[in-house]
């Protein structure tokens, strides 16, 4: 499929254990509560790649061992961005929405480009992640059924809504690419404990909000219905339409923390 569009990727280290998320069911169960979940707030979905109905996601299979990826740390998005880019999946129009097998030593369970501060086309989450100070990224659990969103769902409309630009700094609640005035809210970081309920409390911070000034996901051509004044991501369009080339700044990760915690039971 064309045009601009979230493809999801399981990806495994070269020693990274296969558990068949693509295959039998688990991302594409998770990818639909998540598209429902959105749904019922928004009337919007994201535009997946899928085939036959289904999400579309494709197998990775990385040459480089989880040590010698996990070793970067933070700035592993920036890695699996260039690798990924090698390995073909670098199509200019797509979002690629990472479930990265590994990540023992990866101090967050997800991070994502943030344009235009760090523009790229690239999030994942790190299934084996070890944030300090919480539970490991492995003990949270995938949707069992569409209508049963938890922490691994939001987390990935969080960090998709990162790429696309979410939160700008003219956002009045803005905190570190975040919001701060809502726990509730799927943009929220800080020291609450994160429940998703909400997208943008109050809708005047990043969807929905009347502002043609700041960045408004709302517009956002990942999503549809398509708005009629729909948006690339900053930054996405000096491109030209082969070959991605990012800014030299592109691998500067710092400064974002996304919330870490285990699903509700
Ligand atoms: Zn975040």
């Amino acid at each position: 499929m064309s045009g601009y569009q979230v493809k999801a990727l399981y990806v495994l280290p070269a020693d990274g254990a296969d558990e068949r998320l693509d295959t039998n069911g688990t991302l594409a169960r998770s990818l639909a509560a998540a598209q429902a979940w959105l749904h019922e707030r928004t009337g919007k979905r994201l535009v997946l790649d899928t085939f036959r109905g289904q999400p579309d996601v494709a197998f990775v299979r990385l040459d480089q061992s989880d040590a010698e990826l996990s070793s970067h740390g933070v700035f592993i998005r920036d890695q699996l961005e260039r690798i990924l880019a090698a390995r073909g999946f670098d199509h200019p129009q797509k979002i690629y929405l990472v479930y990265f097998g590994g990540g023992a030593g990866v101090p967050v369970c997800a991070n994502a480009a943030h344009p235009p501060r760090l523009v790229g086309q690239v999030t994942a989450l790190y299934l084996k992640g070890t944030p300090p100070g919480a539970l490991p990224c492995a003990n949270n659990r995938f949707a069992t059924d569409e209508r049963s969103a938890g922490y691994l769902e939001f987390l990935a409309l969080h960090e998709v809504f990162h790429v696309v630009g979410a939160v700008q700094r003219c956002a009045p609640q803005w905190t570190g690419d975040h919001v701060g005035d809502d726990p509730g809210d799927l943009m929220y970081a800080g020291s609450s404990p994160w429940r998703p309920a909400r997208i943008d409390t109050h809708n005047d911070d990043y969807f929905r909000t009347g502002r043609a000034d700041c960045l408004d996901v709302d517009r956002s051509i990942f999503l549809s219905p398509q708005a009629a004044d729909a948006e690339i991501p900053a930054g996405w369009g000096f491109r030209g339409l082969s070959t991605p080339q990012w800014p030299a700044d592109s691998a500067i990760d710092i400064g974002h923390r996304c919330p870490t915690g285990v699903s509700d039971p």
